[in-house]
């Protein structure tokens, strides 16, 4: 994964616990707002938040970074846009794409989610994120009016499968409470 510019990676790796902290710093005194993409002066950072990424050598790899705000004359302090994640995702944009396609391929999301190590929450996060942005591109399309008919049948597709799925894979969507 490339970073950009503005941030300084430094890594932790603990053989004990089979896992592997890159812990990103924002060394940058500006940067672009993520309403106009005007460079602003850096505000103050947010709370240390962390990102599951793809696993390193099948050591656990995340991130955490300190994501500051900048003040933007016309939008206020508002919080930079991260490369390496989507907003409010707590995963990385490479692992996601992954579990989509382990999701995807697997006879069951509790298979799945099992391979990716990931409890039902985060399982049901990704799938959620997934959907989420398929149903915005098919917005996007819309605002032509030559493709309203076909995002719409788009969509249509798009829900039936997603129905589909969950209906053959609803027996195994709950975990075992063994007592
Ligand atoms: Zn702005």
């Amino acid at each position: 994964m490339e970073l950009e510019e503005h941030y300084g990676p430094s890594v932790d790796l603990k053989m004990q616990d089979q896992r592997v902290d890159i812990v990103i710093e924002y060394t940058d005194d500006q940067g672009p707002c993520p309403e106009c993409g005007a460079i602003c002066p850096k505000h103050d950072d947010r709370k240390k938040c962390t990102w599951r990424h793809l696993d390193t050598m099948q050591f656990s790899t995340y991130l955490y970074c300190e994501v500051p705000r900048v003040r933007c004359d016309t939008h206020g302090a508002k919080t930079v846009a991260i490369p390496w994640a989507g907003k409010n995702s707590r995963f990385t944009l490479l692992f996601e794409a992954f579990a989509i396609r382990v999701l995807t391929a697997a006879r069951s999301v509790e298979e799945a989610r099992k391979l990716l190590g990931l409890n039902w929450h985060q399982a049901e996060a990704i799938v959620w994120l997934d959907e989420k942005r398929q149903t915005f591109a098919i917005l996007v399309l819309m605002k032509s009016n030559f493709a309203q008919v076909i995002a719409i049948l788009a969509i249509s597709m798009i829900w039936m499968v997603g129905v589909c799925l969950r209906w053959s894979k609803s027996e195994h969507r709950k975990p075992v409470i063994h007592s």
